[in-house]
């Protein structure tokens, strides 16, 4: 998807400040962090929302999850507690169409959200 920001990030022609990589995953810090962790974990394979996840994906969904809850520890916010968010489309306010799991944590949070 060449007119995908994070299909642009995964194939570096847009610079981000990697946190993690593998084969599967790419973890990056939010460019308008809204907590003092704020890190986008991504699929390199372009999924446009969870609406068009199917059961061949559970694995890599899985590994976007593991990852954030590593990423938690190695920052030393997971026993304090963090947030992990997943928007879907117009109502939950996604504005990049390639699905990515929001790490947020570092600070204290209010439930619902906004
Ligand atoms: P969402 O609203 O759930 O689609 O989240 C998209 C996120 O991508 C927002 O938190 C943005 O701040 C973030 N974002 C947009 N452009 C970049 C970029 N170039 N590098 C890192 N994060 C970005
Ligand atoms: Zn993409």
């Amino acid at each position: 998807m060449s007119n995908c920001l994070f299909c642009r990030i995964i194939k570096r022609d847009i610079p981000a400040s990697v946190v993690y990589e593998d084969d599967e995953v790419l973890a990056f810090n939010d460019i308008n962090p809204q907590a003092p962790t704020h890190v986008l974990v991504v699929p390199k394979r372009h999924i446009s929302t969870l609406n068009e996840l199917d059961g061949g994906d559970d694995h890599l969904v899985g590994g976007l999850v593991r990852r954030a809850a590593a990423i938690a520890a190695e920052r030393g916010i997971a026993a304090g507690g963090f947030r992990t968010v997943f928007n879907t489309n117009r109502d939950a306010g996604q504005t990049v169409f390639h699905i990515h799991l929001h790490l947020l944590g570092g600070r204290g949070m209010a439930w619902p959200p906004g």
